[in-house]
């Protein structure tokens, strides 16, 4: 019989990391199950200066590199497959990935979220040639030419602020007159000269020979529409949570996150979740890290209560 594990986590995002590190460290036998790159979204940001206690000049992939070696210190075994399938039901839990089972105790869900497309004509037919949503991935390929950035959340505001470092120009396109974005990064954007915004106003259409030349933009309130010639266009509205191996196994959310209580237990016993997969207010490495912690140790106290 193969090992039975007293914990899975499958994602390898700070929530299943920090999970992993606090399970390790109580002692409980663990995996962490990750399909690609570890870190999740976080290491596509190039910049991390709320993430309390890092160094000056952290970025998403140093303060990931830093965790998995904690995790290592600890004998977290770390595998790269992707789960197909989960069994949650009984005492026994199943992650059935493309070559092997893994058994465990319990089953930390810490999949994470990916980009929202925005949902223009055109968009998926210009990716990698000229649109992107991820600016640390490709804002070097625009270096002095000009880009569009859509939305107006946290992430449209920090990833518009970083292209100035490489872009002529950034061009915020916003659906309505005020950005959703922490207040410090508005008053970083507003007094930055290279970005300039549109507001009420959401691209219609994407355009160019082969690979981006620009937007066609429509004003929500007027109803008119213009177009906008730039090389780039960088969309940043909202993320999709990782969840289609949960439906039906574990309660959602009306648009697909996990719901757990605040010691990230779902309604299945010894399942948890953790990070921005689940139900919360605010998702952010330091609120990911926590969730982890919290469902490492109530994972833990579950094994108790079965013992
Ligand atoms: P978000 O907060 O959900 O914001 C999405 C933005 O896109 C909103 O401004 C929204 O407009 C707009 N939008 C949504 N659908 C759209 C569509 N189809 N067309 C055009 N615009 C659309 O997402 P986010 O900025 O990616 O942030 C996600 C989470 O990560 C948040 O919790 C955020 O705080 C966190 N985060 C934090 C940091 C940081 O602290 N530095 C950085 C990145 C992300 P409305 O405003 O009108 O809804």
């Amino acid at each position: 019989m193969g090992k039975i594990y007293d914990t899975i986590i499958i994602g390898g995002g700070p929530a299943g990391l920090s999970a992993g590190l606090y399970g390790a460290r109580s002692r409980m036998s663990t995996l962490v199950i990750e399909q690609g790159k570890f870190g999740g979204q976080i290491v596509t940001t190039d910049e991390v200066e709320n993430y309390p206690g890092c160094e000056k000049n952290s970025t998403g992939s140093s303060i990931i590199a830093r965790m998995k070696e904690q995790c290592d210190g600890f004998g977290v075994e770390f595998i790269k497959e992707t789960v197909v399938e989960v069994c949650l039901d009984g005492d026994i839990k199943k992650a059935v990935c493309n070559k092997n089972t893994y058994e465990g105790k319990t089953i930390i869900i810490a999949t994470g979220a990916y980009p929202r497309q925005s949902g223009f004509q055109n968009e998926l037919e210009f990716r990698g040639k000229g649109v992107s949503y991820c600016a640390t991935c490709d804002a070097d390929f625009f270096t002095d030419l000009d880009v569009a950035v859509i939305g107006g959340g946290d992430s449209a505001i920090s990833e518009a602020i970083y292209l100035t470092k490489f872009c002529e120009s950034v061009t915020v396109i916003h659906r309505r007159d005020a950005l959703r974005a922490a207040k410090s990064l508005q008053e970083r954007a507003f007094n930055n000269p290279k970005i300039k915004f549109i507001w009420n106003s959401i691209p219609e259409k994407a355009f160019g020979d082969e690979i981006l030349e620009g937007l066609v933009i429509k004003n929500k309130v007027t109803g008119e529409t213009s177009e906008l010639k730039v090389d780039g266009c960088f969309v940043f509205v909202g993320y999709i949570p990782i969840t289609e191996l949960f439906v039906g196994k574990v309660n959602l959310s009306e648009d697909k996150y996990i719901i757990t209580d605040d010691d990230m237990k779902t309604n299945i016993p010894g399942v948890f979740a953790a990070g921005d997969v689940r139900v919360k207010s605010l998702r952010q490495v330091i609120t990911a890290a926590a969730d982890g912690a919290i469902a490492a140790t109530t994972a833990e106290k579950y094994i108790e209560s079965l013992e």
